[in-house]
């Protein structure tokens, strides 16, 4: 049995002997029962001196000691009892013995203890029923190992802009010295992963004064003005510990925007909001209490937390970039042993869109897989089966797949690989795969040499190019359509419409944004577009993202066509192989039969 089982099971043994107590004491002490008939014929016998009527219940004594029995309506046993002289003695219903009065409360009791019981459960457990106001503030200490500025990397900008808060409360009147006002709030915005917490906590690890640390949920709670003063309570204990930092992590939980809520109202969380805005005008930053939140989501907040005088500063945590991750490796690969083949790079260059957690994670699993694999040292290739299955999951080695369908994978892989190498100026083929992972079946990887900021139409009509690779090999090959390539499709046709309607890319209707992203704040995501141009207009973006696709699918057709032995090649190599890298690729391409 658990604790928590235990927690329930003992008042429920405690509640269950009080009722068998409960029934003991109703019962009468050691009289025998006796039924009615014969009751009414040890009466008539003379034998019965004494009785006590109470209610139903009948006891009394004959010679040969106690009994107790139950009369029904009889309106005959009083004349009876008369007439044999038997003494009556009768007490009203409910008893007159204390104990039954305490019983009477057992119940009552009974239901405040089950109160008592789910209210400190409610609280976390931590007991005191009057801490209800109090916040949840955790004081950080060096528990959870100290981390500094040399563990987060990659966003340099964001840890600049953080270490002038440092050197602030270090000596505030080198600052304040010239007039200026230090920032009471400083918001970090960024997307999950990207390390806000990472450099909340790297702040404490070196600002050297206290850190007080918690989640915006914990100011959610069920009842009305808990949450409120927990912030209350919040910047008291900041002032107390001044210089300091209080850092909020998830902070959209308090701060959406008000009178957004389903139901709409005054409710719990506005008041929470207002105490917190409140709470900020309140207090002096040259008092030295520093506010620091995180959130993801800074489009839901509610625009009072974002002017100056509260969070004023925003600090952008952004995904990092090439050398970001760059760096972000070098820190995560720090403790673990490297074969000489790993190239830190060619992994950084091959994991775009990766976030310092996602590194953390692919770091991680390649540490698993190379003690799986029996190796004391991490080599290249664990590190890059650690990425592909951060990036799409783990490999279906389960999955049974028919020699055909698995034909059918090579040739549409094939044919992605073999356009993205025809198409001038494309990225480098990393590697293509036919290995089933997560949602996908198969893969070709690219890698880009540098990373782009702004990509030219050129790049992304070859994308949609290479995407329709796959459906143009199919169709070329097996002279059919399958659903394989249907994620390809729907990408390629997002890719166009983004073209026509975001990058103003199109011939037909020229330099113009069509439709602007319409968010929803109380589902506090995107919700579509907001249409502000005419129906006929909607028919032309249709005919130009129809025209971008189809001109793509036919050039990869086109290309295919021309090269069909290439394509028959790099299938068969696929199929015995299952994964081929650019070397590979290179040899097929120059017209090696198979690798
Ligand atoms: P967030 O709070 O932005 O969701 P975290 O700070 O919790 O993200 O990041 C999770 C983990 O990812 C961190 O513990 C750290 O190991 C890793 N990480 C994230 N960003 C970085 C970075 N810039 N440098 C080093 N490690 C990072």
């Amino acid at each position: 049995m658990n604790a928590s089982h235990k927690k329930i099971f003992v008042p429920i043994m405690i509640g269950f002997m009080l009722l068998m107590l409960f029934r003991g004491l109703n019962k009468p002490g050691s009289s025998v029962s006796m039924d009615y008939s014969d009751f009414l014929k040890t009466v008539e016998s003379g034998s019965v001196t004494r009785i006590t009527l109470q209610g139903d219940d009948i006891t009394g004594v004959t010679g040969q000691g106690a009994f107790h029995t139950f009369a029904p309506e009889d309106p005959e046993l009083m004349t009876l009892l008369k007439s044999k002289g038997v003494q009556i003695w009768a007490k009203p219903v409910n008893g007159d013995s204390w104990v039954r009065t305490i019983l009477s409360w057992v119940p009552m009791l009974l239901m405040i203890g089950v109160w008592i019981f789910f209210m400190r459960r409610m609280q976390g457990g931590n007991g005191n029923l009057l801490s209800f106001g109090k916040s949840k503030a955790r004081l950080m200490s060096d528990s959870r190992g100290k981390v500094t500025f040399e563990d987060v990397a990659g966003i340099d900008e964001a840890r600049d802009e953080l270490q002038e808060i440092i050197d602030f409360l270090k000596d505030p009147g080198k600052f304040t010295r010239l007039g200026g006002r230090i920032p009471k709030g400083v918001l970090l915005v960024g997307a999950p992963g990207t390390g806000k917490t990472l450099l909340a906590r790297a702040i404490a690890g070196v600002a050297g004064v206290p850190f007080f640390s918690l989640s915006g949920s914990d100011f959610v709670e069920m009842f009305v003005g808990i949450g409120a003063s927990r912030v209350r309570d919040l910047f008291n204990q900041g002032k107390k510990n001044a210089p300091c930092i209080i850092f909020v992590d998830e902070i959209d939980a308090v701060g959406r925007r008000r009178g957004s809520g389903v139901g709409g109202g005054h409710d719990e969380k506005e008041q929470t909001l207002n105490q917190l805005l409140v709470e900020m005008d309140g207090f002096e930053s040259n008092e030295g209490v520093i506010l620091i939140a995180a959130t993801n989501r800074p489009d839901v907040l509610d625009p009072a937390l974002l002017r100056p005088g509260r969070f004023d500063r925003q600090v952008v945590v952004s995904v990092p970039d090439i050398m970001g991750r760059l760096g972000i490796l070098k820190v995560h690969v720090r403790n673990n042993p490297l074969s000489d083949d790993v190239d830190l790079k060619v992994l950084a260059r091959g994991t775009p869109g990766f976030t310092g957690a996602d590194i953390e994670n692919m770091v991680n699993e390649a540490a698993l897989m190379a003690a799986r694999r029996g190796k004391d040292q991490l080599e290249m290739v664990d590190l890059e089966d650690a990425k592909d299955k951060v990036m799409m999951g783990p490999e279906r080695q389960s999955m049974i797949i028919s020699d055909a369908e698995k034909k059918a994978m090579a040739y549409r892989e094939a044919g992605h690989a073999l356009v993205a190498r025809l198409l001038p100026g494309t990225d480098p083929i990393h590697k293509v795969t036919i290995i089933p992972r997560g949602q996908s079946f198969g893969l070709t990887q690219q890698l880009p040499m540098s990373e782009k900021h702004a990509y030219p139409k050129s790049d992304l009509q070859n994308s949609i190019c290479i995407l329709m690779g796959g459906r143009a090999a199919e169709e070329i090959i097996f002279n059919t359509q399958t659903t394989g390539t249907g994620d390809d499709i729907r990408k390629a046709s997002e890719l166009a419409r983004k073209m026509v309607c975001e990058f103003g890319m199109s011939k037909e209707l020229g330099p113009l944004a069509f439709g602007k992203e319409e968010g929803q704040v109380f589902l506090g995501r995107a919700f579509g577009r907001q249409r502000e141009y005419s129906r006929m207009t909607v028919q032309k973006i249709d005919e130009a993202v129809r025209g971008i696709v189809v001109e793509a699918y036919k050039k990869a057709l086109a290309l295919i066509k021309d090269n069909l032995d290439t394509l028959g090649n790099i299938a068969m190599a696929l199929l015995e192989k299952e994964t081929l890298n650019r070397g590979d690729i290179d040899e097929l391409m120059a017209g090696g039969q198979s690798p």
